[in-house]
């Protein structure tokens, strides 16, 4: 329920139709303050129930107007709040009018491999570092990461360059521990819908940076996001990695109008993993450039400096020489979209 206050009116007015809202157990949330005060209330109540107490509101002296939520997501959507977010990611802000690189491997599979991949990354543009500590893997036998001794490496990795960290965090009981460490919680996109593990992020005070399951639709994404947010972290970022279609040549297909069509839905930053999407390296960098064409406001990209030997996600992985080649024309597809890549840190 959305609650439109007349321009001006006195606190008292407002402060009435809080206390009728709270009556019945519900929470208005300020969707805009300033001279015209607008009011929401996400939580589903009976219908019943919901078309008496809007008629009540209605009447209330100070109300211009009552009506429902356009969409079931709410608190991502545009409705709730016009502006875009804008998250800061440890020093690096995602979402304004830079554009930030996110980069390093799939996983961090040794101290000295890391620091190297992270050294190498900082100057040539990056401004944030990833890699995984604990892996989803489709088979059991793979490589799962190092667990917490990865969480060490990535956190000297940090200190060495001074870029933000993000890593997976795989389960709700192991999100305590991964937030200490890193800056952005990663959801895979096994685990979209992973509801317990959503809240448990939604608690923490930690950007998260949310990848739409590989069978999910664009709905589905944003109330995931949802879930995350109706727990009181607003640090969502959404991300496109490619989902599952009838094409069996490239890994996923990246669905490139998910971009403008989840800016058009939700104030939500956008990020484009386009490794993931394709699987193929050599395809990487046109999709990369596509997603900023498109208006990303991120992009997560893998980068090992022997993609050959890498233990996981070495097929779709840039070397270091490819990352170099890329950043280079990046800046030129981000200006023509009057945009900046946001470098690294300050
Ligand atoms: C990853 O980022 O390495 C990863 C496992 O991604 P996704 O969840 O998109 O497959
Ligand atoms: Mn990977």
């Amino acid at each position: 329920m959305v609650i439109a206050m007349q321009r001006g009116c006195p606190k008292s007015e407002v402060g009435r139709v809080i206390a009728v809202l709270k009556e019945h157990g519900l929470q208005a949330r300020v969707i805009s303050s300033g001279a015209r005060v607008v009011l929401g209330v996400v939580e589903e109540i009976n219908r019943g129930l919901a078309q008496a107490l809007m008629e009540r509101v209605r009447d209330m002296a100070g109300v211009e107007e009552v009506h429902g939520f356009e969409t079931s997501w709410k608190l991502v959507s545009r409705e709730f709040q016009p502006e875009p977010t804008v998250i800061d990611l440890g020093g690096v802000s995602l979402g304004g009018e830079s554009v930030v690189v996110i980069a390093g491997p799939c996983a961090v599979e040794s101290e000295e491999g890391f620091l190297h991949v992270a050294r190498e990354l900082a100057p040539l543009g990056a401004g944030a570092l990833r890699g995984g500590a604990f892996k989803p893997r489709t088979s059991p036998y793979s490589f799962r990461g190092l667990g917490e001794e990865g969480l060490k490496i990535m956190a000297r990795a940090r200190e060495l360059t001074g870029l933000p960290i993000v890593t997976e965090v795989l389960r709700a009981s192991e999100v305590e521990l991964v937030a200490s460490y890193a800056d952005v919680l990663q959801i895979g996109t096994r685990n979209m819908q992973n509801f317990s593990l959503l809240e448990a992020v939604g608690e923490v005070d930690k950007p998260v940076l949310l990848k739409r399951g590989m069978m999910a639709s664009i709905q589905e994404l944003l109330l995931s996001a949802e879930y995350i947010l109706a727990r009181g972290n607003q640090q969502v970022m959404l991300c496109e990695r490619g989902i599952r279609t009838f094409e069996t040549e490239t890994r996923n297909t990246l669905d490139i109008s998910a971009v403008p069509l989840l800016k058009q839905y939700s104030h939500l930053p956008v990020v484009v993993d386009p490794s993931h999407a394709v699987g193929k390296r050599e395809l990487v960098p046109a999709l990369a450039r596509a997603a900023l064409a498109a208006g990303a406001d991120g992009l997560l990209l893998e980068v090992h400096p022997r993609p050959e030997r890498a233990l996981s996600d070495g097929r779709q992985s840039l070397s270091l020489s490819q990352f170099a080649d890329l950043m280079s024309g990046l800046e030129r597809v981000a200006g023509a979209v009057g945009r900046h890549l946001a470098g690294g840190p300050a």
